[in-house]
């Protein structure tokens, strides 16, 4: 499902079969109700193909297994050239970083005016925006259960533990009701200036 070393997620695609794509390919992710263990979210993401498809991800694979922290992921060790569980290198070095207070992801929380740590369970919307190629989030607050936008690069979203220095905010607090926020979010993304934030955890 997810692949550490390339950091991308399989899915199925009607015209290729199988495609691969980065978080940042995601489009929108919702949490399935009833399915508790584990999680299941439904998410849409733009694949290779040009096509929009849908697919389902289990929580432990969204958020867990860019760690590398989901059972059976292996790699290829070039010092005793065999290929071997992932788990003891990834997960040491993961632990030790959220130990050190250093987070795989964050966003800037508008409503309470600080960073967080979030997870990609927490993304809702993702919408890539300006020319430069950074893309639009919007992410539910894991503590306050509001919506903010950010406006964040790439390898914010793709990437464990690489957070942007300074992100982009809109000054706007999102009604809570999904539907409604969608077209909001699409309204506020192209036509707001972002407001720069710096995304410095304590
Ligand atoms: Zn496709
Ligand atoms: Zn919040």
């Amino acid at each position: 499902m997810y692949d550490v070393l390339t950091t991308r997620y399989t899915f199925a695609c009607p015209a290729r079969g199988k495609t691969s794509v980065r978080l940042s390919a995601f489009r929108e992710v919702d949490r399935l109700p009833g399915a508790a263990h584990p999680a299941v979210f439904r998410v849409r993401f733009a694949c290779g193909c040009g096509e929009d498809h849908v697919g389902l991800v289990a929580h432990d694979d969204l958020d867990w297994a860019p760690l590398g922290l989901d059972d059976g992921a292996t790699f290829l060790n070039l010092m005793t050239a065999r290929v071997e569980p992932l788990d003891s290198e990834f997960v040491d070095l993961a632990i030790r970083r959220i130990q050190a207070g250093e987070w795989p992801w964050s966003f800037f929380c508008y409503p309470e005016e600080r960073p967080r740590p979030v997870f990609p369970s927490f993304f809702r919307l993702l919408a890539p925006s300006a020319p430069d190629g950074s893309i639009g989030l919007a992410v539910l607050c894991p503590a306050c259960f509001r919506i903010s936008i950010n406006l964040v690069t790439h390898e914010h979203v793709d990437l464990p533990f690489h957070n942007d220095a300074e992100i982009g905010v809109v000054e706007h607090v999102f009604a809570s009701d999904t539907a409604q926020t969608l077209e909001e979010f699409r309204a506020r993304l192209y036509s707001s200036d972002f407001d720069a934030r710096r995304l410095l955890l304590e």
